[in-house]
């Protein structure tokens, strides 16, 4: 495994295991204890997932020292606030069956971002977290959480692959002290991207398979990639990223497929807001 190092100094694995859409608590704690024993030392829940539980399972059935995993979960829309996010924290503690989180992540740039940010300063500052950040935040919103609170973000996590590259946003954020995170590292699959004819040849040509080509490039780059497979298999591929290398004529080709364009939800859309508000069950 890969690190990186946070602004707050704490070392962060550069590859982890995603366990969003695996609602099973069975599947989700074979998957998880198979990531862990696998390699994986990066899980990566949240409230909104309804599998903390199985993901804590799992990290006792893995045997692995917990000062080797680095586990992170984050406060979904209704707890986006201070008191909802003390609450949420204090929760997924509970479910996830341990004494502190590494990072812990509001989930959205949505509600009261700023009374949930004081919160979370709190936790870190009571050593209950190890690092605190963000998720879904575009520049603008970071630069004014980060101007007008104590703590920059450790990490934001955000919609980021071939299809949505970001560099703009990327070389901000790091430059502001903030890593980039990114989730959907394979856009689910969407465009048949693991036959895309430009991750296939890169592919061949390195003996790998297109899923490894799309999170060595974001290795490459410097973004902490998140994937989610429920097939043991892939789990194993997906971590086995550290023994090949992308040469500048491979990341060219692959920044050729970027179409700066979300394939999921912008949210920076009123609509998305909206949509997101709507599962908590606000609405104009
Ligand atoms: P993803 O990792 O881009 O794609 C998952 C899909 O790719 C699944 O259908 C999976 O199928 C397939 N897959 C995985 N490895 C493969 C391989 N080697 N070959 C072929 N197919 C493969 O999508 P994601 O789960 O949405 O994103 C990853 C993680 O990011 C999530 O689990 C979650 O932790 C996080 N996330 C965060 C946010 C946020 O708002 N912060 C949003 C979305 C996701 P199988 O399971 O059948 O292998």
């Amino acid at each position: 495994m890969e690190y990186t190092t946070l602004n707050n100094g704490i070392k962060m694995p550069m590859v982890g295991f995603g366990v969003f859409q695996i609602p099973d608590p069975a599947v989700c704690q074979e998957v998880v204890e198979t990531a862990i024993k696998t390699g994986y030392r990066l899980i990566d829940t949240a409230e909104a997932y309804g599998n903390e539980e199985a993901v804590g399972k799992a990290i006792k059935a893995a045997g692995v020292p917990r000062e080797e995993l680095f586990i992170t979960t984050k406060a979904f829309i209704q707890h986006i606030n201070y008191e909802g996010v003390k609450e949420a924290f204090a929760e997924s503690l509970r479910k996830l069956d341990l004494d502190y989180l590494d990072l812990y992540l509001l989930h959205q740039p949505i509600g009261d971002t700023f009374g949930a940010w004081r919160a979370l300063e709190e936790l870190y500052k009571e050593g209950k977290v190890r690092a605190i950040g963000v998720s879904n935040f575009k520049d603008d919103q970071i630069a004014n959480l980060s101007l007008f609170n104590e703590i920059t973000p450790a990490v934001n996590q955000i919609e980021l692959h071939v299809f949505h590259q970001k560099e703009k946003s990327v070389a901000y954020q790091t430059s502001k002290g903030v890593q980039v995170e990114s989730w959907g590292a394979f856009a689910e699959g969407q465009f048949d991207v693991f036959n895309n004819p430009v991750l296939t040849a890169i592919a061949q040509k390195h003996g790998k398979t297109t899923a490894q080509v799309m999170l060595r490039w974001q290795l490459q780059r410097g973004i902490v990639s998140l994937s989610k497979s429920a097939n043991p298999e892939r789990v194993r591929q997906n971590v086995d990223i550290f023994d090949f290398e992308l040469s500048v004529d491979d990341m060219a080709a692959i920044k050729g497929l970027n179409t700066d364009t979300t394939v999921f939800n912008d949210h920076h859309d009123p609509k998305t807001v909206e949509l997101l508000a709507g599962y908590v069950g606000k609405s104009f």
